[in-house]
């Protein structure tokens, strides 16, 4: 029987409409969440990114503000946005959009956010709270999401073989953090697979929770699945199609035919992990809202 999917759309509009009615209780209590989103330069994939954002704020009855910066913009001038935004009690989230402009350096400006600020969780504060099992930090949103969506489809991780495939800082590690835990959706036994893995297909054989976070278009065949795993497959991937009406379209790093006939549930791609990622962002954001009321 082909797997059932995990779809995350569905599961991403409630978690949005759950958010949009404890804005409405915080708004009640005179505390607005607030996210301001910094774009530098005009990257037109980052442009959607943050105009789909913003959106989702707007719609949640949050606070947005976006900041456009032009490429040409110096590491300092970059810092002093930051810094201004740091100090701005009318937000409480910050994201910097990435990939910046070559010429600034993501960590510095990363580190520049305030931790309780940093809704994106990569500031090495956030990051060492998730390593810890702090759940006072913030957890970056595409792994958060992963662990949500293992939830809210009812599948258990308690002792369960869980294997990642990618060791990206906004993925694959944080993943690992939040999968390695004692608690709740956790618990697993982990394994967490790069580009040195000598045998990709002996550990995702063996996973009962296969996630896969590389950025290859359909890098995990059918063959690779373990009969009734529940697979995740976070990548997104634009491979050319000539049927198509822009000349492309989606895929996933799993190749989906192939691994949903021997899984017994998996995300698709799009519609899986991608509408995850904003959902999260928004709990983050109203979580740091609540957070800073509380302080
Ligand atoms: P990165 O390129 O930063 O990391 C990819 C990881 O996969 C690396 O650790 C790499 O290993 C590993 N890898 C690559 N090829 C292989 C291979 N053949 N065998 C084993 N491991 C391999 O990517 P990201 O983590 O940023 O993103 C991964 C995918 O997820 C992308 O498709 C991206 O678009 C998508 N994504 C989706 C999001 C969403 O909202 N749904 C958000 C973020 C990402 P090594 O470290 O050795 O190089």
């Amino acid at each position: 029987m082909p797997a059932e999917l995990i779809d995350g759309n569905a599961i991403a509009r409630s978690i949005r409409e759950e958010i949009t009615a404890e804005v409405a209780t915080l708004v009640a209590r005179g505390i607005k969440p607030g996210l301001a989103v910094v774009l530098v330069g005009e990257d037109p994939a980052s442009e959607v990114y943050v105009r789909n954002k913003g959106r989702a704020c707007h719609e949640a009855g949050m606070h947005s503000v976006t900041i456009n910066m032009p490429a040409t913009t110096s590491q300092d001038e970059l810092l002093a946005q930051v810094k201004q935004l740091n100090e701005d009690k009318a937000i409480h989230g910050i994201l910097v959009q990435m990939p910046l402009p070559k010429h600034l350096d993501a960590d510095i400006v990363i580190r520049s956010i305030l931790p309780e600020k940093d809704v994106d969780g990569f500031h090495p504060v956030n990051v060492g709270k998730n390593l810890i099992g702090d759940r006072d930090g913030f957890v970056p949103c595409t792994p958060a999401g992963v662990q949500e969506m293992l939830a809210r489809s009812g599948t258990v991780t308690k002792g369960k073989e869980c294997v990642i495939v990618g060791r990206s800082n906004i993925v694959g590690k944080p993943m690992m953090a939040l999968m390695v835990q004692q608690g709740s959706n956790a618990n697993a036994t982990v394994t967490v697979c790069h580009s040195a893995t000598r045998d990709l297909k002996e550990h995702t054989l063996r996973a009962e929770i296969l996630i896969v976070a590389a950025g290859k278009p359909g890098m995990v065949t059918g063959d690779m699945v373990k009969e009734g795993a529940v697979v995740i497959d976070v990548g997104i991937n634009r491979i050319a199609d000539p049927t198509a009406k822009n000349g492309y379209r989606l895929v996933g790093d799993v190749d989906f035919e192939g691994g949903r006939a021997r899984a017994s549930k998996i995300t698709p791609v799009p519609g899986g992990v991608g509408p995850m990622t904003i959902a999260m962002l928004l709990k983050n954001t109203v979580r740091a809202a609540e957070q800073s009321a509380a302080r």
